[in-house]
């Protein structure tokens, strides 16, 4: 399988040099030339697989020229191994054809998980053949770092560095990053915002002169295809658990960067029968006002309940634009060139096409509060801020109540206790018991100032032989 770039002037690569890669050369992201596509009767044996046989299906045709079938059978099931529930991503019914997808049961309580585990395994795989290694570097504002350390945290080829604003992310998001053991993890806390961080990340993928010669450095951001692929599996995990492909269903995604939903587009072109998509947001709408003005408008930062989908810019979208506008590399490059100085609307024929294809809702605090609270009163299920916005999109934007309706639960609400006490629900949610002795674990990170010289000269002696 080839890979393509979104703005078409980039060169095609395979899976491995995919995997290794993050903004494509001319700026784009990568995408796959051709999608493999299943039928119904093959959809249909998906039923009586468990996780990682599904994954194994899904993943298989994008990297079958990369990585052979007992190699990929082997790291799948090593990789959903580390989830604490025997069904991986579990359905629990809210109400009548109503159903939230649990992706919570990984390392660090966050779909995130999903991504990182198999990514981390990924680059670890394809770097021991090459008998190379590289250094990862990225910043967090919270859920992302934790998943990667998570992922990366028994790969012999990979140092991490992973960047947090120094006493701005939570303690158990701290926590959750710090407490990881192993030579090859890095925690700087930078005495700045994550702003600041990122900034830092971003200058050293420009200039990597503090780098030993040997080694390379690799961005684990959503926008690394791999990640997107490991997310097409639970779509069709959940579908065929509620009836497809005999049944049409309909799913409801949290999302901010459109990477979660992104991929369930793909799904559904690959030929699962998804009949309605719902991109739900909370104040940071930029997605939900793309759908309904036809404007790609960078917004005001708003900090909402749910952190994890604060954002101004949603990065992902660009690969959906590719294929609204027939896989146009030059008319996306031209868009997107514009895009950074300021903003730009979309033809009506990718608009006509957008709408066919998502519903879109924009949900507030109050809102997201007042949903926690509503679903807590009636069956006692205590949902988390992200999650909370999908329930109340789906609900309000459902096409009919006949479809199966999945939304998708991003985060275990014990990550998010400021949110459930806002909602007025009187029940404080525990952490699982695997990680009820966070707080006693010991910590390891380092405190800088916000200086990017002071951070590379920190780094360039830390990297392992
Ligand atoms: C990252 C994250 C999201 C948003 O994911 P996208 O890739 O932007 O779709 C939603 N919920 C939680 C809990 C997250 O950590």
């Amino acid at each position: 399988m080839k890979y393509i770039s979104t703005r078409g002037q980039a060169p095609a690569l395979n899976f491995e040099e995919v995997l290794l890669t993050g903004l494509a050369a001319d700026g784009g992201l990568y995408v796959p030339e051709t999608l493999p596509t299943f039928d119904r009767a093959e959809i249909a044996t998906m039923a009586a697989m468990d996780y990682p046989a599904v994954a194994l299906h899904i993943i298989r045709p994008f990297v079958a020229d990369c990585i052979p079938e007992q190699d990929l059978a082997d790291l799948v099931r090593d990789c959903y191994r580390e989830f604490r529930h025997e069904a991986v991503a579990p359905l629990v019914q809210l109400g009548s054809n109503e159903w939230l997808l649990e992706l919570f049961h990984g390392p660090t309580l966050a779909f995130k998980d999903f991504s990182l585990q198999l990514l981390g395994r990924l680059l670890d795989y394809v770097l021991e053949r090459q008998h190379r290694k590289v250094v990862i570097l990225g910043a967090t504002s919270g859920d992302t770092g934790s998943a990667a350390i998570e992922g990366c945290k028994r790969c012999s080829n990979i140092d991490i560095f992973i960047l947090h604003p120094h006493q701005r992310v939570s303690d158990v998001q701290r926590r959750q990053m710090t407490t990881v053991a192993g030579d090859r993890i890095h925690n700087i806390a930078v005495q700045g915002n994550f702003d600041d961080c990122q900034a830092m990340v971003k200058a050293s993928f420009g200039d990597r002169s503090f780098l030993p010669a040997d080694r390379n450095l690799v961005a684990v951001n959503s926008i690394n295809w791999a990640r997107i692929m490991a997310q097409i599996v639970y779509y069709f995990y959940a579908a065929v658990a509620v009836g497809a492909p005999h049944r049409e269903v309909a799913f409801s995604v949290p999302t901010g960067n459109f990477g979660d939903i992104f991929a369930g587009y793909l799904a559904r072109q690959m030929g699962l029968p998804i009949k309605q998509l719902i991109i739900a947001t909370n104040r940071n709408d930029v997605l939900h006002r793309i759908m309904t003005t036809h404007t790609y408008a960078r917004g005001e930062l708003q900090h909402t309940l749910s952190p994890s989908m604060d954002i101004t810019v949603s990065s992902n979208f660009e690969r959906l634009v590719f294929d609204l506008y027939q896989r146009d590399g030059t008319a996306v490059a031209e868009l997107m060139h514009r895009f950074q100085n300021g903003d730009i609307s979309f033809s009506d024929t990718a608009m006509a096409e957008a709408q066919r294809l998502f519903s879109s809702q924009c949900v507030s605090d109050e809102e997201t509060c007042q949903l926690i609270y509503d679903v807590f009163e009636a069956s006692e299920y205590l949902l988390d801020p992200h999650s909370a916005i999908g329930v109340k999109a789906a609900r309000d934007r459902r096409c009919d109540s006949l479809t199966p309706i999945i939304t998708l639960a991003t985060a275990h609400p014990a990550k998010f206790p400021e949110a459930i006490e806002k909602a007025g629900v009187d029940f404080e949610p525990a952490l699982p018991h695997h990680m009820l002795d966070l707080f006693q674990r010991e910590e390891r990170y380092s405190v800088h100032p916000n200086e990017l010289a002071a951070v590379q000269a920190y780094m360039a002696v830390n990297i392992n032989a």
